[in-house]
């Protein structure tokens, strides 16, 4: 039995690498870890693991200690060409919007109140008035995502009625958003009416009653259907519920403020043309193809708007300072007409191909290894423009494999996250923040080092 070769508790706090942590971390913890960690060992070693060392406990503690104090969610470097990808948190932010978030959190703010009557104001006065200039709507309120502000939307306007939703929208966006389950969470009731493929007016005219809430509309975002297709427009919508006093309420998702096609994408429905189409409340997600930081954005009529601010969900939902500060200032690039220039998703959609090829050639340049470059697509992604990708250049590694590969360029300081296509690790440079290009190449050197 090789459980008296085991170290003490007291040998291994005397190590120094203990003695290190211990002036920083509290001392329970650091013993209690060590504690844990001589049991886990204990039992090893009974099941006939050799003892290990002094040293080799004093390590894993460490190890423990620093995962466990890293700050969580770590930065990472994007090299996959998906300009919003959800795993890796959305939008990054401009440079002016995270400076506004920091100032926010650092210090107090006049988040509620009105600076010149020293009054209570409400933190929504300076975004409603932006947001009403960009979109062309009467009024709007934010929430913390989008998923909730539809929720709210429903739960305000349609609790106890019914909601009339084409059978091609009743949409999953994916991480447990489906229309019809918000839906029946908000106390409303579905009628799904067309088919899958085809939805005319008449099927929404024929399901309107005295008890119809409201007609959703939602946009496909991850997925699009085609060949023998109908569907009915927004302002059809409109018209008809004009007509029969029925609102509509439209879920366009990205919130892009810009015109896609001028970079040769398809076009991706905007709230102002929903706005303008005569919608009743519009919504849309933050930090999507807006850019900004993550939020639910509602414009619309303003009686609409009142009811759901005073619906109880607004407060339950309500967004947090840090997000109104660089929501604002995300929106103000949009004014300022200089979104391609600071809102960083859109400096990647709007970069040449000749730009990107010229980035990967000056990354070729510096690494000492076998690599090459080839075209590819970077796509978009994050529930926006289904299927949509713009051309591009990647730097391709020749390697031990590309999972191998992949795993080893994780491991870097930031991990670097990259793309596997027909066996080969792909690295884009349309997604990787220039600033990032120096920690990228280090961490490329080490890891196709092995
Ligand atoms: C992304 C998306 C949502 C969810 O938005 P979050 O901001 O992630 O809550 C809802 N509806 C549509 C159409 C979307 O594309």
């Amino acid at each position: 039995m090789q459980l008296r070769n085991l170290p003490s508790v007291d040998a291994v706090l005397a190590h120094p690498d203990m003695t290190a942590l211990l002036a920083v971390y509290r001392r329970d913890w650091v013993v209690g870890l060590v504690r844990r960690r001589l049991d886990e060992v204990r039992v090893a070693v009974r099941a006939g693991a050799d003892a290990p060392d002094t040293q080799s406990v004093a390590w894993s503690v460490s190890r423990t200690v620093g995962e466990m104090t890293t700050p969580a969610p770590q930065r990472v470097i994007n090299a996959t060409g998906v300009v919003i990808h959800t795993n890796l948190g959305r939008a990054p932010l401009s440079e002016a919007a995270m400076q506004a978030a920091a100032q926010a959190a650092l210090g107090y703010s006049d988040l509620e109140m009105d600076i010149t009557t020293g009054r209570r104001g409400s933190r929504q006065a300076h975004l409603q008035a932006l947001l009403r200039e960009l979109t062309g709507a009467e009024a709007a309120l934010v929430v913390n995502n989008n998923a909730s502000a539809v929720l709210l939307g429903l739960s305000a306007l349609a609790a106890g009625k019914e909601v009339i939703v084409s059978r091609a929208e009743a949409i999953e966006i994916g991480g447990g958003f489906r229309i019809p389950d918000v839906l029946r969470q908000s106390g409303g009731i579905l009628v799904d009416v067309g088919t899958t493929n085809r939805t005319y007016v008449r099927d929404y005219s024929e399901a309107i009653n005295e008890n119809t809430g409201a007609m959703v509309k939602a946009h496909a975002s991850n997925f699009r259907v085609e060949g023998f297709t109908a569907a009915v427009s927004s302002e059809e919508l409109v018209e008809l519920g004009r007509e029969r006093g029925v609102p509509v309420l439209n879920d366009v998702g990205s919130g892009c403020l810009m015109d896609c096609e001028k970079y040769g994408l398809a076009h991706e429905p905007t709230p102002q043309e929903s706005v303008a189409a005569g919608v009743g409340l519009t919504f849309f997600s933050g930090d999507k193809l807006l850019g900004g930081p993550q939020a639910g954005i509602v414009v619309g009529k303003r009686d609409l708007v009142q009811q759901l601010e005073r619906h109880p969900l607004a407060r339950a939902f309500r967004i947090d300072k840090m997000s109104l500060a660089s929501l604002t200032t995300t929106l103000t690039h949009y004014l300022k007409r200089e979104a391609e220039q600071e809102i960083p998703i859109w400096r990647m959609i709007s970069a040449s191909e000749q730009s990107v090829r010229a980035r990967a050639e000056q990354w070729v340049s510096q690494l000492e290894a076998p690599v090459e470059i080839v075209p590819t697509r970077s796509a978009i992604g994050g529930g926006s423009l289904p299927g949509e990708t713009l051309p591009s250049w990647a730097v391709a590694l020749d390697g031990p494999g590309a999972d191998l590969l992949m795993r080893r360029l994780r491991k870097c300081d930031p991990p670097v996250i990259a793309r596997v296509e027909t066996d080969k690790v792909l690295l884009d440079p349309r997604t990787v923040l220039p600033e990032e290009d120096g920690p990228m190449l280090r961490g490329l050197c080490f890891a196709l080092a092995g």
